[in-house]
């Protein structure tokens, strides 16, 4: 019988590396009650990226199975309520042009394609915006309301949300919890890795605690990649072809007295990126993404300082450089690598965490019990995940394709077809006559789901020709009943919602209702 694996070793105390640590404790340690152990490797001169503020419904489903109580996270790591994304400016170069991205899907979704009703109705307007038609959360949010009361119990919603928290203070819960799990947690620095003639990892050498053996290792060091790239030499594949944004600059901005707190992500288009502005209980980050081929820094510097106003001469700011792009494979031999290591595509979307979320879970799940196995589970790890990587680039692109900002060279660049990817160009043809449909893509490897799709390429005023398929969309009747029972439901809903700023003030003195 080929060995087993008993021992694993995290290196990196990032968010993916505790998120990672807490739900493999939770499933496999048992409370130090079973043959698996779990080390996490941190180092305290190494700093983590501190960024990664905005989070996927699939946080509360993370956050939930670790054991975190939210109203601890929502009273300790300044965390707010996210229920989609506000796209300014990203169709036409004007603050009043605007989109969003909610996380309700659209009514019927999944049975009835409310889409191709919204489009053939000549007079679709009445209902406003796409997002506002197919359902009510963008209502909600234009409105600074919160997806849920102060009685609904813990991780349980009214409309579909996620968070944004500091990310240094979340890793520092999950920690507590991941310790109290059975993890032990050293604080020490890797400088070497030891490995055997089929050059799977051995040990780890770190400079104060010595040799460090384990079975199977995550690579959660962050863009250092220690193992999966230093060390296994797993080539990267960058996709700065397609995604252009590879600097950030972020700083973090302080409220007004009582200033609303936005439940949503708001992302301005600007001349050569974006900016994203994320609202947390203490403060705002906020951050301007861009192409350093489209803009210099100082522009970018000036671009960002007067979308904050008088207030950010008194900022300070963090340049970030990255490289866009992700691995060739994740796992390779007893190595898997989770978070940045793994590889960054741009903050859009918040897709980063997403797939910390999506790989661990998948891990939990299928951790090889003995080395027979790990090959084959890696090999349906990879394949899973290079086409999960793939559908985020394509997903994050559309956002910058149908722009009408000509203008300027950064989106008219964008908008080559040269930039795409052949899956890209075809979906978009395909959706010329057919709306994006669940069956377009290969469900199980979707990070986004189809809705998503809908919200951006309608969001940017895309049109789908669907007369050619009358005999499928006749049911207008019905499609009447779903338009004005969002009317009602978006007026019943916003009567009985608190503010959010309110209901996070009632949380953090009263808490939320355990389940
Ligand atoms: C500008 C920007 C904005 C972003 N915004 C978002 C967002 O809104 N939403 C989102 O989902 N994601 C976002 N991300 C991505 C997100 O920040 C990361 O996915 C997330 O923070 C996880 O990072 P990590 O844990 O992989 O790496 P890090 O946070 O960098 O952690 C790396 C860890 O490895 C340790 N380490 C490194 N080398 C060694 C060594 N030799 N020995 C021991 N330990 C070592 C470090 O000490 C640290 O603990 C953003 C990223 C950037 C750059």
């Amino acid at each position: 019988m080929s060995k087993l694996i008993k021992k694993i070793v995290i290196v990196g105390g990032g968010t993916a590396g505790w998120i990672t640590a807490a739900m493999l404790a939770k499933q496999h340690c048992r409370g130090g009650n079973s043959d698996v152990s779990i080390t996490l490797i941190e180092s305290d001169d190494i700093p983590t990226v501190g960024v990664g503020e905005g989070t996927f419904p699939t946080m509360r489903k993370t956050l939930s199975t670790i054991g975190i109580s939210e109203t601890d996270l929502i009273r300790r790591c300044d965390a707010t309520f996210k229920q989609g994304a506000k796209f300014v400016s990203w169709r036409l170069n004007s603050d009043k042009e605007f989109y969003y991205h909610p996380f309700n899907v659209p009514s019927g979704y999944g049975k009835f394609d409310l889409t191709a009703y919204w489009q053939k109705d000549e007079n679709r307007h009445q209902y406003g915006r796409f997002a506002e038609a197919v359902d009510f959360q963008d209502q909600i949010c234009e409105a600074g309301l919160a997806p849920k009361k102060i009685v609904t119990p813990e991780y349980q919603s009214i409309l579909n949300y996620a968070y944004h928290f500091d990310a240094v203070k979340v890793a520092k819960l999950i920690q507590e919890k991941a310790v109290e799990l059975g993890v032990q947690h050293v604080v020490d620095k890797v400088i070497d890795v030891g490995q055997n003639a089929n050059e799977y990892i051995e040990f780890v050498v770190c400079e104060k605690s010595g040799k460090i053996s384990g079975d199977f290792f995550v690579d959660c060091s962050g863009f250092a990649a220690l193992l999966i790239g230093k060390t296994m030499k797993v080539p990267f594949l960058p996709t700065n072809k397609i995604l252009f944004n590879d600097t950030a600059i972020a700083t973090q901005v302080p409220y007004d007295d009582e200033e609303d707190i936005a439940c949503h992500t708001i992302a301005t288009g600007k001349e050569a990126g974006w900016i994203w502005d994320i609202g947390l209980s203490s403060r705002k980050g906020m951050g301007y993404v861009y192409s350093s081929n489209h803009t210099s820094d100082e522009n970018a510097m000036r671009t960002l300082e007067q979308h904050i106003g008088p207030k950010a001469k008194n900022l300070s700011f963090r340049k970030i450089p990255f490289n866009s792009g992700y691995r060739e494979k994740f796992w390779h031999k007893n190595c898997v690598a989770i978070g940045l290591s793994a590889g960054f595509l741009e903050p859009l979307e918040a897709s980063a965490l997403i797939l910390v979320d999506n790989s661990v879970e998948w891990i939990s799940e299928r951790l090889p019990t003995d080395f027979n196995s790990m090959e084959i589970i890696a090999k349906q790890f990879n394949h899973g995940f290079t086409k999960k990587w793939q559908a985020i680039v394509d997903f994050l692109k559309l956002h910058y394709v149908l722009t009408e900002r000509t203008d300027e060279v950064y989106w008219r660049d964008n908008m080559q077809p040269e930039s795409m990817s052949e899956r890209l160009i075809e979906s978009l043809a395909l959706w010329k006559h057919h709306p994006p449909h669940l069956n377009d893509t290969d469900a199980q490897y979707d990070v986004f789901p189809i809705a998503s799709i809908q919200y951006v390429l309608y969001g940017l005023n895309f049109k789908t020709d669907v007369s050619a398929q009358h005999y499928l969309y006749n049911d207008d009747k019905l499609a009447q009943q779903h338009f004005q029972h969002n009317l009602k439901m978006q007026a019943k809903i916003q009567a009985s919602l608190p503010n959010h700023r309110a209901l996070i003030n009632m949380i953090k003195e009263h808490g939320l209702q355990k389940i």
